[in-house]
């Protein structure tokens, strides 16, 4: 990478918010990937432009990461620049109203905690997914019933030439792990909500519930990055899964979890070929057992 972008990346975030060959597998909850060329953590909205105009200008690609709670990247690595947008943009203030103001690199947790705490309910359904609000406004996260777009009334966005632009619910166009922003490139700042008033202690039980449920259900002391496949129409992926014969398959240290199918999960020292392979078995094996073509949900980096 050219070491004058390097500089000016420098200039822009501070010597100590730029790392050169970063191992992805530090930032994503896979714990796989490579080294990506540069990795820059931008403190706030203008250094966040100012880095993406100075990659643009460079001809560099930028990766957009929150928490890389739903990405794969490849051992090879990434040639370019990922900005990580995470705890330095995370500030959540909640009007007397129940309207949400989250910035991208917050939590969901802690969204969802913040709004129990000041006796709002709604996004309850979103405290276990453990990834940033930003991704999840991208992916249009949901789980148990509920999806960002049940609650979100806007989003606030850079365009690819660097333009703030507010998105309307309406026009987000969210659909199942899909949105507007993310078809087009679009980088989330902040992301709004509108929950309703209700007791703590009664939206407390309710995250209580689901915590527990995806404890029993899920693998959650390997790192995994939740569900790999998009559950088909009319269809469940770990179902397909199974009846395919491919819970408990391995490839080196990569396995389809024997406590739920429909998870991928590094047994300690997977490679992200491993976990690819897994993926293409898995799909090629539930092709032949149901004719049903799985999609990953997970975003595969740097294998193109
Ligand atoms: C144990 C486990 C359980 C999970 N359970 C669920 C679940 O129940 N429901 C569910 O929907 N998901 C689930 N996931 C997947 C994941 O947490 C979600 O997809 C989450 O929304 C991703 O957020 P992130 O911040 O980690 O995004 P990342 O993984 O960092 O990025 C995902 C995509 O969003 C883009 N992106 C991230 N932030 C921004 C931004 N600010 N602007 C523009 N693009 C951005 C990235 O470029 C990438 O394309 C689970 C994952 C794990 C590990």
């Amino acid at each position: 990478m050219d070491q004058r972008l390097i500089e000016q990346l420098r200039g822009i975030v501070g010597v100590d918010n730029v790392a050169c060959d970063e191992p992805m597998s530090r930032h994503t909850t896979f714990r796989v990937g490579g080294p990506a060329d540069c990795f820059v953590t931008p403190g706030g909205v203008d250094e966040l432009g100012a880095v993406l105009g100075a990659c643009r200008e460079a001809g560099e690609r930028a990766f957009i990461l929150g928490c890389g709670s739903n990405v794969l990247v490849a051992d090879e690595g990434l040639r370019g620049v990922v900005v990580r947008i995470g705890p330095k943009m995370a500030d959540v203030s909640i009007a007397d109203d129940g309207a949400v103001v989250a910035q991208a690199g917050a939590m969901n947790s802690k969204v969802a905690r913040a709004a129990q705490a000041s006796g709002f309910a709604g996004y309850e359904f979103a405290a276990g997914i453990p990834g940033t609000i930003g991704g999840a406004a991208i992916m249009n996260a949901g789980a148990y019933g509920g999806e960002l777009r049940d609650v979100a009334t806007g989003v606030t966005c850079l365009d690819g030439a660097g333009r703030i632009v507010e998105i309307a619910a309406a026009d987000a166009d969210w659909g199942y792990r899909r949105s507007m922003m993310g078809d087009a490139g679009y980088i989330v700042l902040q992301v709004m909500l509108q929950l309703h008033p209700d007791e703590p202690s009664a939206i407390q039980d309710r995250m209580d519930d689901l915590s527990r449920k995806r404890n029993e259900k899920q693998p959650l002391d390997m790192p995994s990055a939740g569900s790999t496949f998009k559950r088909p129409e009319g269809h469940f992926a770990g179902k397909l899964i199974q009846d395919a014969g491919m819970r408990g398959y391995t490839v080196g240290g990569a396995q389809v979890s024997t406590k739920h199918a429909g998870f991928v999960v590094n047994l300690g020292d997977a490679t992200a070929a491993d976990v690819l392979q897994v993926i293409r078995d898995v799909q090629a094996a539930v092709f032949a057992d149901s004719g049903i073509q799985l999609e990953p949900e997970v975003r595969l980096w740097g294998f193109e």
